[in-house]
């Protein structure tokens, strides 16, 4: 636990009310719960999991430099050690095939097997971007039809597909804006955000370069019209506004604001990671988006978490199509599918910015989202909005008697509900209820965000959870805030039943101790 510890970590077992409990057993582990020490700590050396046979032959002469001096710094563990070793490891984690994960923003839905199965076939697993194109046609085929289903979902001109998350999304889709100012020879450097955006959003207008300006909220959460085009001038390149926004409600002003930047020469860029509530039901294109993200790995299930795989494709408006980044899958008006590269880049793709990454994109993404895709066809996309919607408000009505709930008067919520922390007992906080829903057996919820809320809780509980997994989590959630509300001391310590309890969490984002010491 030393490298643990180093971080500012407390191991569980040592908080005060659990030191009867510690000393009750001499392994330290608890009930079935077992502590697991690093595999470095675990392993031994000259134990090893497989049993190599000895050479036959000495090594070839002319690859003898690349020969290892001495033995590497790995753990030496037999192959039982290394299976219980993270096997351990995954009993003390959450996820989403044990419960719901209701984290705002996060759109965290189950996987269907389906998906995984199908980019589990060797065809797709084991392609190789260098292979000889007419090898992989069949790869080629998949990221032009899913490319043609977000055209036609998002009701936009063109997709860049190789984008690798939703952040890396924005940072295309402003390059293209960029690129786009540059070919009219304008030098426009303020992006305009509003106060709730997503911090990934002024990170990447000021990553591209742009000055980042914030827009107010209206006391109804949603983006201050007046105050935008208050704004607007001859100085901003554009906008990046999230639709459905961060409070969990839909901007019905986007196409006015759309309107108000074009008319000023500037760029819409919308942050369409909350999708999920608007699929099959809303098409950007038509608010006026020039360029959206879409996050597969959010909107189109396909496991993410943790900094895990993911993929963003952008849809782009005509204006911004042809700054698209290379390489490009098109179908030709020959019907055949055309790479678009470097040496091709004429065929339509002349003024493309550059390339986000050195192949495709996420092709294991591509496979899966294609497969829900398909595998629930246009309607049953637009019931997953639905569905997703419908749980949202039953969330949101269910508990807004006794948490409060900044902008439930004005309407139903999409996919999130979000509440207040005002109104709990002096001392105690949004963070207790999170800490709390871990002893009742529930991943947290968003916390703190969007800032513009004091004490935010953002709950997304997805279309795939049943109404009587909503009521357990919703009794959970009214147990908790009755208890907040009421200064139940033990709160403060929870969570009381997890592998760690409270962490220092500032100590742990910014001083984590990553690497083993002695390597
Ligand atoms: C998730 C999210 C992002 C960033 O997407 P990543 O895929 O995590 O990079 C941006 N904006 C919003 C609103 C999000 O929820």
């Amino acid at each position: 636990m030393n490298a643990i510890n180093a971080a500012g970590w407390r191991p569980s077992m040592g908080g005060a009310d659990n030191n009867e409990m510690k000393s009750a057993t001499v392994s330290g582990d608890h009930g079935l719960m077992l502590e697991e020490p690093l595999s470095f700590e675990l392993g031994a050396e000259g134990k090893c999991g497989v049993d190599f046979a000895e050479a036959d032959r000495p090594p070839m002469a002319n690859i003898s430099r690349f020969l290892r001096k001495g033995t590497p710094p790995l753990p030496g563990l037999t192959e039982p050690e290394a299976v219980r070793h993270y096997t351990r490891l995954s009993r003390q984690n959450y996820a989403i095939d044990l419960g719901p994960f209701p984290l705002g923003s996060c759109t965290m839905k189950h996987n269907p097997r389906l998906n995984e199965k199908i980019a589990r076939l060797p065809g797709f697993a084991d392609v190789h971007p260098m292979q000889p194109q007419k090898t992989v046609e069949g790869a080629l085929e998949v990221i032009e039809q899913l490319a043609d289903w977000l055209i036609r979902l998002t009701g936009m001109a063109s997709v860049a597909m190789s984008p690798k998350a939703g952040a890396h999304g924005e940072l295309c889709g402003l390059l293209c804006i960029r690129a786009a100012l540059d070919a009219r020879g304008e030098t426009r450097d303020v992006v305009l955000v509003p106060e709730s955006a997503h911090g990934t959003n002024p990170a990447t207008a000021a990553f591209a370069g742009f000055k980042v300006e914030a827009i107010p909220a209206t006391p109804a959460g949603r983006v201050d019209l007046e105050a935008l085009k208050a704004r607007l001038g001859p100085h901003v390149a554009g906008v990046m506004i999230t639709n459905p926004n961060t409070c969990g409600l839909f901007e019905p002003d986007m196409k006015a604001i759309a309107d108000a930047v074009h008319a000023t020469g500037g760029y819409v860029y919308c942050d369409g990671a909350n999708f999920n509530a608007i699929v099959g039901k809303v098409r950007p294109g038509d608010l006026g988006v020039d360029a959206m993200h879409i996050n597969l790995h959010k909107t189109f299930s396909t496991p993410h978490g943790g900094g895990g795989p993911g993929a963003g494709p952008v849809v782009l408006s005509e204006a911004l199509a042809p700054f698209a980044p290379l390489p490009f899958v098109t179908r030709g008006s020959d019907g055949e599918i055309h790479l678009v590269e470097e040496e091709n880049r004429a065929e339509g793709h002349g003024q493309a910015f550059g390339r986000m990454v050195a192949f495709h994109g996420q092709m294991g993404m591509f496979t899966r989202a294609l497969t829900y895709i398909l595998s629930h066809g246009a309607d049953g996309l637009r019931q997953v909005a639905e569905d997703a919607v419908l749980n949202a408000n039953y969330v949101l009505r269910s508990c807004e008697d006794i948490l409060p709930a900044p902008f439930a008067q004005s309407g139903p919520c999409m996919h999130e509900a979000l509440f207040s922390d005002a109104g709990l007992a002096e001392g105690f906080s949004t963070l207790d209820i999170a800490k709390g829903l871990i002893d009742e057996g529930f991943h947290p919820m968003t916390v703190y965000f969007p800032l513009v809320v004091k004490g935010a809780m953002l709950i997304e509980p997805t279309e795939t959870e049943s109404r009587a997994g909503l009521d357990r989590f919703i009794a959970s959630l009214r147990s908790l805030t009755t208890r907040a509300k009421a200064g139940d001391e033990s709160l403060h310590s929870a969570p009381h039943f997890a592998p760690r309890r409270r962490l220092d969490e500032t100590l742990a984002a910014r001083k984590p101790v990553l690497v083993w010491p002695e390597a």
